[in-house]
């Protein structure tokens, strides 16, 4: 499975890693990503990829 990370202070909450996963496990909450089902995530970077500013890292487990 994967660990999606995000760093708080460097999201923006633009939304775009919410609107490109195809998982659907990432949310806007209080103008931060969320990550709502982290068990459900693909693995596909594609966040890590659309974020403007690096927030999102994910890792194998
Ligand atoms: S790696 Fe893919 S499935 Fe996992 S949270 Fe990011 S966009 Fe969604
Ligand atoms: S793409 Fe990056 S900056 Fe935008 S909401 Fe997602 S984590 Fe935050």
């Amino acid at each position: 499975m994967w660990i999606v990370s995000r760093d708080e202070a460097k999201c923006e909450g633009c939304g775009e890693c919410v609107e490109a996963c195809p998982a659907g496990i990432l949310v806007l909450e209080a103008g931060r990503v969320r990550v709502t089902d982290e068990t459900a995530c693909l693995g596909c970077e594609t966040c890590v990829t659309v974020c403007p500013t690096g927030a999102i890292t994910i890792q194998e487990v």
